[in-house]
Protein backbone atom coordinates (compact mmCIF):
# COMPACT_ATOMS: atom_id res chain seq x y z
CA UNK A 1 0.00 0.00 0.00
CA UNK A 2 1.36 3.61 -0.56
CA UNK A 3 2.19 5.64 2.01
CA UNK A 4 0.40 8.93 1.74
CA UNK A 5 1.93 11.29 3.63
CA UNK A 6 0.37 15.35 4.57
CA UNK A 7 1.61 18.52 4.86
CA UNK A 8 -0.53 20.88 6.18
CA UNK A 9 -0.69 24.48 6.46
CA UNK A 10 -1.91 27.82 5.94
CA UNK A 11 0.96 29.02 2.80
CA UNK A 12 -0.39 32.24 2.96
CA UNK A 13 1.85 32.48 0.85
CA UNK A 14 4.50 29.53 0.02
CA UNK A 15 7.94 30.61 1.13
CA UNK A 16 11.13 28.31 0.47
CA UNK A 17 10.88 27.07 3.92
CA UNK A 18 7.82 25.77 3.34
CA UNK A 19 8.88 24.66 -0.51
CA UNK A 20 12.41 23.37 1.35
CA UNK A 21 10.23 20.85 3.93
CA UNK A 22 8.36 19.45 0.73
CA UNK A 23 11.11 18.67 -1.32
CA UNK A 24 12.77 17.20 1.45
CA UNK A 25 9.70 15.67 2.62
CA UNK A 26 8.40 14.30 -0.73
CA UNK A 27 11.43 11.85 -0.36
CA UNK A 28 9.75 10.04 3.07
CA UNK A 29 6.50 9.09 1.32
CA UNK A 30 5.47 7.24 -2.11
CA UNK A 31 2.89 10.36 -1.93
CA UNK A 32 2.77 13.50 -0.08
CA UNK A 33 0.14 16.03 0.04
CA UNK A 34 -0.06 19.62 0.69
CA UNK A 35 -2.93 20.40 1.92
CA UNK A 36 -4.11 24.00 2.01
CA UNK A 37 -6.24 24.13 5.35
CA UNK A 38 -8.18 27.19 6.13
CA UNK A 39 -7.39 28.17 9.22
CA UNK A 40 -10.51 30.44 11.03
CA UNK A 41 -7.97 32.72 13.01
CA UNK A 42 -5.61 33.75 10.35
CA UNK A 43 -7.04 36.67 8.16
CA UNK A 44 -5.23 35.24 4.33
CA UNK A 45 -3.95 37.60 2.12
CA UNK A 46 -4.71 34.48 -0.71
CA UNK A 47 -7.51 32.33 -1.09
CA UNK A 48 -7.00 29.09 -0.68
CA UNK A 49 -7.88 28.16 -4.45
CA UNK A 50 -5.01 31.00 -4.90
CA UNK A 51 -2.67 29.29 -2.50
CA UNK A 52 -3.47 25.96 -4.38
CA UNK A 53 -2.53 27.33 -7.55
CA UNK A 54 1.10 28.83 -6.41
CA UNK A 55 2.06 26.15 -4.78
CA UNK A 56 1.00 23.76 -7.86
CA UNK A 57 3.53 26.19 -9.44
CA UNK A 58 6.23 26.17 -7.33
CA UNK A 59 6.13 22.08 -7.10
CA UNK A 60 5.92 21.08 -10.63
CA UNK A 61 8.91 19.51 -11.27
CA UNK A 62 8.26 17.06 -7.98
CA UNK A 63 6.57 14.15 -8.93
CA UNK A 64 4.81 12.59 -6.07
CA UNK A 65 3.83 15.55 -4.90
CA UNK A 66 -0.04 16.89 -4.88
CA UNK A 67 -2.10 20.28 -3.69
CA UNK A 68 -5.45 20.02 -2.27
CA UNK A 69 -7.10 22.32 -0.33
CA UNK A 70 -9.55 21.30 2.60
CA UNK A 71 -12.06 23.64 4.58
CA UNK A 72 -14.77 21.01 5.64
CA UNK A 73 -13.04 19.86 8.37
CA UNK A 74 -10.18 18.46 10.86
CA UNK A 75 -7.13 17.87 9.32
CA UNK A 76 -7.26 15.07 11.07
CA UNK A 77 -10.84 13.61 9.41
CA UNK A 78 -9.13 14.06 5.89
CA UNK A 79 -6.39 11.98 7.42
CA UNK A 80 -8.38 9.36 8.12
CA UNK A 81 -10.29 9.36 4.95
CA UNK A 82 -6.83 9.58 3.02
CA UNK A 83 -5.32 6.38 4.86
CA UNK A 84 -2.16 8.55 5.18
CA UNK A 85 0.93 7.29 7.28
CA UNK A 86 1.51 11.22 8.47
CA UNK A 87 1.47 14.33 9.16
CA UNK A 88 4.43 16.45 7.71
CA UNK A 89 5.19 19.75 9.78
CA UNK A 90 8.07 21.79 10.30
CA UNK A 91 10.28 22.96 13.31
CA UNK A 92 12.35 26.26 13.17
CA UNK A 93 12.60 26.89 16.33
CA UNK A 94 11.65 26.38 20.52
CA UNK A 95 8.31 28.35 19.74
CA UNK A 96 7.34 26.10 16.79
CA UNK A 97 8.67 23.25 18.75
CA UNK A 98 5.85 23.82 21.91
CA UNK A 99 3.50 25.03 19.12
CA UNK A 100 3.47 21.30 17.00
CA UNK A 101 3.94 19.36 19.94
CA UNK A 102 0.24 20.74 21.08
CA UNK A 103 -1.57 20.35 18.06
CA UNK A 104 0.10 16.94 17.36
CA UNK A 105 -1.37 15.75 20.70
CA UNK A 106 -4.78 17.40 19.43
CA UNK A 107 -4.53 15.81 16.31
CA UNK A 108 -3.83 12.18 18.20
CA UNK A 109 -6.73 13.20 20.55
CA UNK A 110 -9.21 12.97 17.82
CA UNK A 111 -7.13 9.94 15.86
CA UNK A 112 -5.17 7.74 17.53
CA UNK A 113 -3.40 6.05 15.31
CA UNK A 114 -2.34 9.62 13.40
CA UNK A 115 1.30 10.05 13.81
CA UNK A 116 2.99 13.78 13.11
CA UNK A 117 6.56 14.16 11.07
CA UNK A 118 8.53 17.08 12.36
CA UNK A 119 11.13 17.92 10.26
CA UNK A 120 14.23 20.58 11.23
CA UNK A 121 13.89 23.84 8.95
CA UNK A 122 17.01 24.10 6.82
CA UNK A 123 19.47 26.81 8.45
CA UNK A 124 18.85 29.30 5.49
CA UNK A 125 15.05 29.12 5.76
CA UNK A 126 14.58 29.02 9.49
CA UNK A 127 14.05 32.77 9.90
CA UNK A 128 11.09 32.51 7.14
CA UNK A 129 7.63 33.01 8.28
CA UNK A 130 4.63 34.02 5.73
CA UNK A 131 3.69 36.76 8.53
CA UNK A 132 6.62 38.11 8.31
CA UNK A 133 6.99 38.22 4.55
CA UNK A 134 3.51 39.84 4.61
CA UNK A 135 4.57 42.72 6.37
CA UNK A 136 7.80 43.34 4.46
CA UNK A 137 5.90 43.13 1.18
CA UNK A 138 2.75 44.96 2.38
CA UNK A 139 5.58 47.64 2.19
CA UNK A 140 6.94 47.04 -0.83
CA UNK A 141 10.35 45.57 0.72
CA UNK A 142 12.56 43.20 -1.05
CA UNK A 143 11.11 39.41 -1.15
CA UNK A 144 13.01 37.84 -3.49
CA UNK A 145 15.43 35.89 -1.15
CA UNK A 146 12.18 34.69 0.98
CA UNK A 147 9.69 33.02 -1.38
CA UNK A 148 9.46 31.49 -4.79
CA UNK A 149 9.55 33.68 -8.45
CA UNK A 150 6.03 32.92 -8.83
CA UNK A 151 5.10 34.09 -5.32
CA UNK A 152 6.84 37.12 -5.71
CA UNK A 153 4.90 37.73 -9.08
CA UNK A 154 1.41 37.57 -7.36
CA UNK A 155 2.74 39.35 -4.15
CA UNK A 156 3.80 42.44 -6.42
CA UNK A 157 0.50 42.07 -8.19
CA UNK A 158 -1.26 42.63 -4.81
CA UNK A 159 0.87 45.42 -3.34
CA UNK A 160 3.34 46.84 -6.18
CA UNK A 161 7.03 47.06 -5.62
CA UNK A 162 9.37 50.14 -4.41
CA UNK A 163 9.93 50.86 -8.04
CA UNK A 164 6.44 51.62 -8.55
CA UNK A 165 6.48 54.82 -6.00
P1 LIG B 1 0.04 27.01 10.03
O1 LIG B 1 -0.93 28.14 10.01
O2 LIG B 1 -0.61 25.66 9.99
O3 LIG B 1 1.13 27.11 11.06
P2 LIG B 1 2.04 27.73 8.05
O4 LIG B 1 1.81 27.88 6.57
O5 LIG B 1 2.43 28.95 8.79
O6 LIG B 1 0.70 27.09 8.58
O7 LIG B 1 3.13 26.61 8.33
C1 LIG B 1 2.94 25.28 7.91
C2 LIG B 1 4.05 24.42 8.48
O8 LIG B 1 5.29 24.82 7.89
C3 LIG B 1 4.25 24.54 10.00
O9 LIG B 1 4.59 23.29 10.52
C4 LIG B 1 5.42 25.48 10.13
O10 LIG B 1 6.15 25.24 11.32
C5 LIG B 1 6.24 25.10 8.91
N1 LIG B 1 7.08 26.20 8.46
C6 LIG B 1 6.76 27.50 8.35
N2 LIG B 1 7.79 28.22 7.92
C7 LIG B 1 8.82 27.35 7.75
C8 LIG B 1 10.19 27.49 7.35
N3 LIG B 1 10.71 28.67 7.07
N4 LIG B 1 10.95 26.37 7.30
C9 LIG B 1 10.42 25.17 7.64
N5 LIG B 1 9.15 24.97 8.04
C10 LIG B 1 8.35 26.05 8.10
Amino acid sequence: MKKIGIFPGSFDPLTLGHLDLIERGSKLFDELIVLVAVNTTKKGLFKPNERVTLIEEAVKGIKNVSVEVYSDGLVATYYRNKNAVALLRGVRNALDFEYESNIAIINRKQFESLETVLMYANEEYRYLSSSMIKEVAYFKGDISDMVPPNVRMAIEEKYGTLKDI
